[in-house]
């Protein structure tokens, strides 16, 4: 046995298993380094007398300059092969001279008469709520970069050290309570095995970055911190969203046996990445990615991908004080459609509503804001801000091989008026003797399950179809998708969901258009049967999910794939249909694919 895997002598093994949220895929083994934090939440309110309100705000206004001064040393030091990462500590520092942040504490001193460690705690409670009550579950967690920045300001007027993982000297698994994109960013690979977090979800930045490092990660463990000590010997199973902390022998065997299987595996899938995913009978399936930012298209080519399959163009309209000009659209949506050419790129239009975070932005607080003015709905109800990305987009079209798609259209009308809107901006442009590509094809995401009972009309009207199983597991099943009381609830293979793409792709199929998948369920493996067999024209996903969903769609046949989902529809419960599926492909994908059956 290796010295990372030693035991301490004498003691049982307590072989605690911990279940968190898979933040980034991978197996790490190793001792823990227990990473404490001053708990700044924890600030006292002062009155300050008038006579010293410069004074107090002058402090501020030092504190933010050296929290810049801070994030600047850290961009500066990065290493070579993590500069991609600095985008997301390049928006920490326009978040801290953001109007609401900034302007908003000065506000708050000189209104309130408070200290200035006051008056920041109250304006960040008061943009985490604004943040909390977004609809997308990656605005919502947008509001930890809020609180990673003030906790650089208020380390620097409490005079306390900010953490440093660079000073870290050891291979270990960090355990956290929470991980700023600073410190994530940080992190040297030959020093950090693993990373888990208290806190946290999939699409915190914090797991993004994982993902892109491609660093095992468990994030969402509630109280890892407080079950972890520094030293403690424990198991990162990052794919599993699983810890175990003080393993036993056998454990210790198995994840090391499944740990060298993986690392073998996944050389393997990585040197095939770049071959297309044609199956045993000659079909093939086109394999594309899910970006959410311009730097990832590198990751998306690195690992194979046949296209862009979502771009999500939200990131943009974040963490600054006024909205994107037409120009910053279309240099962005530009650069991805140069570095992909030939090769397609969706760009869905905005996808964004209830919230606040753009001056120029107030909407009303919604009760149930997934249910409420976002996508396509708020993109009608605000033409300007409509035509300015579709101008952008159509101008980007002439880079490359750009597509357009409609997030959350759930009647007929709302594709008909976003075609006015497509032609509008194109009259414009025309008009103005702008350059742009008219004829781009157009999509519909079918996320609403009004849709899929209208794909028929539906398929009248665009170029393709995207499904997007994200929202519509969630709005046909009635679970929140990111409660986690009800996650168990939440099946991809649910009967129900299978029978509603089926009827999405038998409309697609008869009116003769393209059908693509893009939500999560399309990244693993063990749908891609029902998948292959339902003939979808293209998927995309996680772009790290790539190799290995190309790598089975490679060991596949069309012919038995059909066979395979004609049992499956017949199947009454998820439990059967995934007992199918492990009894058909079981023995046969393990050796393709060390992955667990998924929890669903
Ligand atoms: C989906 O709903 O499946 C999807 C891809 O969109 P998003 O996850 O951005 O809502
Ligand atoms: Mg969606």
């Amino acid at each position: 046995m290796s010295n990372t895997t030693a035991r301490r002598e004498g003691k049982p093994a307590l072989n605690v298993t911990l279940q968190g949220i898979a933040g980034s895929p991978g197996i790490a083994i190793g001792k823990a380094y227990l990473m404490e934090h001053e708990v700044v939440d924890v600030v006292e309110k002062r009155f300050v007398a008038p006579k010293h309100i410069r004074a107090e705000v002058k402090r501020f206004k030092g504190a933010v300059k050296k929290a810049q001064k801070h994030l600047k040393g850290i961009i500066r030091d990065v290493p070579k092969e993590f500069r991609d990462h600095t985008y997301i500590l390049d928006a920490h520092m326009m978040l801290l001279k953001d109007k609401m942040f900034y302007d908003g504490t000065i506000g708050h001193i000189e209104r309130e008469n408070v200290n200035a460690e006051w008056a920041l705690k109250m304006t960040v409670d008061e943009v985490k709520s604004i943040f909390k009550k977004m609809p997308d579950p990656y605005f919502r967690e947008r509001a930890t970069d809020v609180v990673h920045v003030s906790n650089l300001v208020l380390e620097n007027l409490l005079g306390t050290e900010p953490s440093n993982i660079s000073d870290i000297d050891k291979r270990v698994i960090i355990v956290a309570h929470d991980l700023s994109p600073a410190e994530t960013t940080q992190m040297q690979l030959e020093k950090v095995k693993a990373f888990l977090t208290d806190l946290g979800g999939k699409t915190s930045h914090t797991g993004i970055i994982a993902r892109s490092l491609e660093i095992p990660a468990v994030l969402g463990l509630g109280n890892a911190t407080q079950q972890i000590k520094t030293d403690d010997l424990i198991i990162v199973d990052g794919s599993a969203g699983v810890v175990i902390l003080d393993p036993d022998e056998e454990t210790l065997t198995r994840y090391e046996e499944r740990k060298d299987l993986l690392e073998q595996y996944q050389a393997m899938i990585t040197r095939s990445s770049h071959l297309p995913a044609e199956t045993t009978d000659g079909f093939q399936l086109s394999v594309a990615a899910n970006i959410g930012l311009l730097e990832e298209v590198v990751s998306v080519i690195d690992h194979g991908g046949d296209g862009i399959g979502l771009y999500r163009t939200e990131f943009l309209y974040l963490n600054r004080p006024t909205l994107p000009s037409e120009q910053d659209l279309f240099d962005n949506y530009r650069d991805v459609a140069e570095i992909m050419a030939p090769r397609t790129v969706t760009i869905r239009t905005l996808d964004i509503g209830g919230d606040k975070f753009v001056s120029g932005l107030e909407l009303a607080e919604e009760m149930n804001p997934a249910l409420g003015l976002r996508a396509i709905r708020f993109s009608l109800q605000s033409p300007e801000i409509f035509e300015t990305q579709l101008r952008a987009i159509l101008r980007a079209a002439n880079f490359g091989n750009v597509r357009i798609m409609i997030p959350m259209i759930s009647q007929v009308d709302e594709i008909l008026e976003a075609k006015q809107a497509l032609n509008q901006a194109a009259e414009s442009l025309k008009k103005a003797g702008i350059p742009f590509k008219g004829n781009i094809k157009l999509g519909a995401m079918i996320e609403v399950p009004s849709a899929v009972m209208m794909a028929d009309i539906l398929a009248k009207e665009v170029d393709f179809f995207s499904i997007g199983t994200n929202d519509l597991i969630q709005y046909s099943l009635a679970i929140d998708r990111v409660n986690k009381h009800v996650a168990h609830l939440y099946q991809p293979l649910h009967p129900a969901v299978l029978r509603m793409i089926q009827h999405v792709v038998d409309a697609a199929k008869r009116a003769g258009i393209e059908v693509n998948m893009c939500g999560e369920m399309a990244g693993d493996p063990l749908n891609l049967p029902v998948l292959l067999g339902m003939e979808l024209d293209a998927i995309s996903m996680n772009p790290i999910s790539i190799p290995a969903v190309k790598r089975i769609a490679r060991m596949l046949s069309l012919k038995e794939s059909k066979l395979f989902l004609e049992e499956a529809l017949k199947r009454p419960t998820t439990e059967d249909v995934i007992k199918l599926v492990q009894d058909t492909y079981g023995p046969s994908f393990p050796k393709a694919a060390p992955f667990e059956p998924n929890q669903v």
